[in-house]
């Protein structure tokens, strides 16, 4: 038996592309164009016939042979994939969003990977793309071809020239001032952020990293402290401010640092929407305003200024690395246990860091800093975030189809996973507290950033900053002391309470804690620590 394959011509399938890939794979693109042009008007028609006429054009230009199937084939596959992330989450898939999808680690990429995405792919890609597999395209001499397509591209271009003339004005506004709609059209946004991220890879792999605060020395408290200094860092996974109770949440969703008496800023801002872009700025000592990959991946970060100091510093990770921070310090991937109880599929529970770290409070001599990566309350799979001892705020959405839920069921999922960081970090200050024999301890959360939970239909997180919701920028500060942690570095809690609704941001992180640490440097800004104003100075600062 033959497979019957038909025959059309370059042209055509070129036509018949353009069409799938608008009316197929553009859903979300057109809704936020249309809104954005204020309704169906003259300048939207213009723009969106333009941009028709354009994507003809190229696959016109491409119309040889092969090279035609190739391209039509490519672009059906990137853009059906990136629609299920459009037309699902109301995710922009940008640089940051390839970045994050390359350093992801397989367990949680493969919580995207639900049937609803397979059936997507299947329908959007795999099987528009088979369908341009199958058919033949009618021969043509090259200067006939080479004619007639110039007789389709030229108009074409002529004619989009001409459209965007006759609505310059407005669909310029519209494409100046609604960057985050230009990034939803497909196959054209992922198509730039993958070419722009593998640009900016490039560029990065003959990084030198460059010394930083190489001058730092232990201030006299710290040299003078009675026992070693232990200051554990715990850094927040997807954790919004607004679901803790700590922060006027109408659920109890922080039982247990309430009881422990923590201090609690209610205002405070992430420098990032993703990891990749918040971890590396929270630890480089660069404000948001400043910071870029680029910049931070060129010189030392935090942990690195700390050792100077003559501190110890170590990383234990519950999650997809470090992104570099911990490069020249002591690292521990905790997720790879695979006898644990807390372990599964290659993820743990946050409770994966208690053991060790009680096992690490008995045997500590030096003053040391270990950070904490937490898992915290990454999705969609929130419901793999907490133990069954967790799951009290139910019926709980047990998916990692969001979508098949209802709200309520996200957010009850969602503030288990809150109710459980607040279970393993009140744990960390407990071991520091049943240590104090040996150390003295203190503790700083901050979570890399929020979540959406379906506002605005928008799901997850790494929205562009410019545009991000709150839910996806408002994080957790909190803080814990040792009695004797305070007695040591002068440290007095109650005068922060006036401070606690005080604007702070990953900005303060670096400065805060190496001023936890009694860590002197010239790059070190008082005004950035966020307990200066209540901590006893050094004799010598
Ligand atoms: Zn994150």
């Amino acid at each position: 038996m033959t497979l019957w394959r038909p025959t059309i011509g370059g042209r055509t399938l070129a036509l018949a592309t353009t069409l799938y890939l608008l009316l197929a794979c553009n859903a979300t693109f057109w809704a936020h164009a249309h809104a954005a042009f204020g309704g169906t008007t003259p300048a939207f028609v213009s723009f969106a016939l333009g941009i028709g006429l354009l994507l003809l054009a190229v696959l016109v230009f491409a119309s040889v042979d092969w090279i035609l199937k190739s391209v039509a084939t490519l672009l059906v596959l990137i853009s059906g994939i990136s629609s299920y992330f459009n037309d699902t989450f109301g995710t922009v898939i940008d640089r940051a969003m390839i970045e994050s999808a390359v350093t992801t680690t397989g367990p949680e990429a493969g919580h995207l990977i639900t049937p609803s995405f397979v059936t997507h792919v299947l329908l959007f890609a795999v099987l528009p793309a088979l369908a341009i597999l199958l058919v033949r395209l009618k021969p043509e001499r090259f200067l006939h071809r080479a004619l007639r397509n110039v007789a389709v591209i030229l108009p074409a271009l002529l004619l989009t020239a001409g459209l965007a003339a006759a609505n310059f004005a407005s669909i310029a506004y519209v494409v100046r001032q609604h960057k985050d709609v230009m990034k939803l059209l497909n196959p054209t946004a992922p198509i730039s952020a993958a070419v722009r991220y593998g640009l900016s890879t490039v560029a990065d792999s003959n990084l030198v990293v460059a010394p930083f605060g190489t001058d730092a020395r232990a201030g006299d408290r710290l040299k003078t402290a009675d026992k070693p200094v232990v200051v554990v860092v715990v850094a927040g996974e997807t954790a919004r401010a607004m679901n803790f109770s700590l922060n006027g949440y109408g659920r109890d969703t922080n039982p247990e640092l309430e009881a422990l008496g923590v201090v609690n800023f209610t205002n405070t801002t992430s420098c990032g929407t993703a990891t990749a872009v918040s971890l590396p700025c929270m630890f480089s000592g660069f404000r948001r305003e400043d910071y870029s990959e680029r910049k931070a991946r060129s010189r030392q970060n935090l942990t690195d200024v700390l050792t100077h100091a003559g501190v110890s510093v170590s990383w234990w990770d519950n999650n997809t690395g470090s992104k570099g921070i911990a490069n020249l310090i002591d690292y521990a991937r905790l997720n790879d246990r695979q006898n644990s109880p807390l372990c599964k599929d290659g993820e743990c529970l946050d409770g994966i860091f208690l053991d060790g770290l009680d096992r690490k409070l008995a045997t500590i001599k030096t003053d040391t800093v270990i950070v904490l990566h937490q898992l915290g309350s990454h999705g969609p799979g929130y419901y793999q975030r907490y133990p069954d001892a967790f799951r009290r705020f139910t019926p709980d959405c047990r998916t990692d189809e969001l979508m098949n839920c209802p709200k309520e069921e996200i957010v009850n999922a969602y503030d288990n996973t809150i109710l459980y960081t607040d279970h393993v970090l009140a744990s960390v200050a407990k071991l520091l507290a049943k240590h104090e024999g040996q150390v003295s301890g203190a503790m700083i959360y901050m979570s890399d950033h929020g979540e959406s939970l379906g506002e605005n239909g928008v799901y997850l997180h790494g929205a562009p900053y410019a545009i991000a919701p709150r839910e996806q920028t408002h994080v957790p500060f909190i803080a814990w002391f040792s009695p004797s942690y305070q007695k040591v570095m002068g440290l007095d809690q109650a005068c922060l309470l006036p401070y606690a609704n005080a604007e702070m941001s990953h900005d303060n992180l670096f400065h805060t804690v190496l001023g936890m640490m009694n860590v002197q440097t010239d790059v070190y800004n008082r005004d950035l620590d966020a307990f200066a104003p209540c901590m006893a100075k050094s004799v010598s600062q």
